[in-house]
């Protein structure tokens, strides 16, 4: 197999460029999403709001402080999804080994970029970019490296709206100039710690001799950081981002009280758990058992091994050992075996679907911020969208007195016109956000 390359695509100020898309007045104007109550945070700045100090996570009264004439929009999770649903099916198409990190993020191992050259993989990459954009209209920045820490930060110097492939030859000379708190795992007290030695770049940390960072860091996370600052990083790209464990359990009609019963669910349990390790291409260093009672008290065991299996037999022996110890007194309501330290087996550049095959739907995580609660009777605000029979679709810039101001535009129409409305004008009516992407 030749040398690895993982990319990082990233799409650029997401939240903020959704809106600018769907409502093209605001593609060249300062743009902040999130809420306005005394302890809202910004969830997404546009470019032209970045410019003044606006970031995601500020406060938003500290953003607005530094960008007064920003537009500050409510989020729009179900436009946000949409869009992320179709950049994650791009990406599964280019590689079937995907692990989306966040609504608007995803690290990429196409097997067939294995030994490609730079040159090879600048023109996926463009490829890539460009259907990005095409299925969305968004721009996208990616990164490419040798591992996921190099792939991460070539997609953060490559913005906004840019690709950046770091070949092996080039890697000190990207990494090292950054400081050291570019790298993951880097925290402020690592930080702290390192700065007091005087190493404040990833050039610095690497120069640093191995047993003077486990003083400073410790043994296990010395060694990590100090292989990451080097540019060694065999961290796997997770296919499909998928969950932590799989498992399976069952809750039955009577309470078993024969432990050959007990034993013979443990390993239809632990077989079903078993099927969804195999799908998901990993194998498992731990079994956990857990077990209800009759009377509703519920207790689990664990048992971690050295290595990772796909041992059927194996892992069902385990679980049967563990449910000997973990069954009540009395009868047992509901048994259930899960399979977690999961790791790639095999190795994900080996994990190619057979030809043809069509990608599988792509779970995204969840974002953090609470999804948006339409209230039917509430007044308008802005950033509501609405429709209107003579003006088509819209959203609502200002209300307030009775008035309500809509601008009526979608990404397809350009910039359109607003109008003032009577707060009650029976011919406005509440729209799906979608309708705005037409
Ligand atoms: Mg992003």
């Amino acid at each position: 197999m030749g040398a690895r390359w993982v990319l990082h695509l990233d799409m650029d100020a997401f939240f903020a460029a959704s809106e600018q898309l769907t409502r093209p007045t605001l593609r060249e104007r300062p743009v902040l999403v999130g809420g306005l109550g005394p302890r809202a945070v910004v969830a997404g700045a546009s470019y032209q709001a970045r410019v003044f100090g606006a970031r995601s996570a500020m406060p938003m009264g500290q953003a607005r402080r530094l960008c007064p004439h920003a537009v500050v929009l409510p989020a729009r999770f179900t436009l946000y999804k949409e869009l992320s649903s179709r950049v994650m099916s791009v990406l599964a198409e280019a590689s079937p080994v995907l692990e989306p990190v966040s609504i608007d993020e995803a690290f990429l191992e196409p097997p067939a970029l294995a030994g490609a050259s730079a040159a090879e993989v600048e023109r996926f990459c463009a490829r890539l970019r460009a259907d990005v954009r095409a299925a969305t209209g968004l721009p996208a920045s990616v990164g490419a490296g040798s591992g996921k820490q190099l792939a991460k930060i070539a997609s953060e110097l490559a913005k906004p709206d840019g690709l950046l492939v770091v070949a092996p030859d080039q890697e000190r000379e990207v990494l090292g100039p950054l400081p050291v708190r570019s790298l993951w795992g880097v925290g402020p007290v690592a930080e702290a710690g390192l700065h007091k030695l005087g190493v404040r770049t990833i050039g610095e940390l690497a120069a640093m001799d191995l047993r003077e960072v486990h003083g400073l860091l410790g043994t296990a996370i010395g060694t990590e950081l100090h292989r990451l600052a080097r540019g060694v990083d065999d961290r796997p790209v997770a296919p499909r981002g998928a969950a932590k464990q799989v498992s399976a359990e069952t809750t039955f009609d009577t309470d078993l009280t024969a432990m050959a019963a007990v034993h013979d669910a443990v390993a239809r349990m632990t077989e079903a758990a078993h099927r969804r390790l195999v799908a998901s291409g990993r194998a498992a260093r731990t079994v956990t058992v857990k077990v209800r009672s009759a009377d509703f008290t519920t207790s689990s065991r664990s048992e971690t091994a050295g290595l990772a299996s796909t041992d059927l037999g194996a892992l069902t022996t385990v679980a049967q050992r563990l449910a000997r110890s973990a069954v009540p007194e009395g009868g047992v309501r509901l048994i259930g075996v899960s399979l977690a330290g999961l790791t790639d087996d095999p190795p994900p550049a080996l994990f190619e679907p057979a030809a043809g095959a069509a990608p599988e739907p792509v779970e995204v995580p969840e974002p953090d911020q609470p999804e948006e609660q339409p209230i039917a009777d509430r007044p308008w605000g802005p950033g509501d969208d609405v429709t209107h029979p003579d003006h088509g679709h819209g959203w609502v810039q200002g209300a307030g007195h009775g008035r309500v101001t809509v601008r009526f535009e979608t990404r397809s129409t350009g910039p359109g016109r607003a109008r003032t409305f009577a707060a009650d004008d029976p011919e406005l009516t509440r729209a799906d956000p979608l309708a705005s992407l037409a």
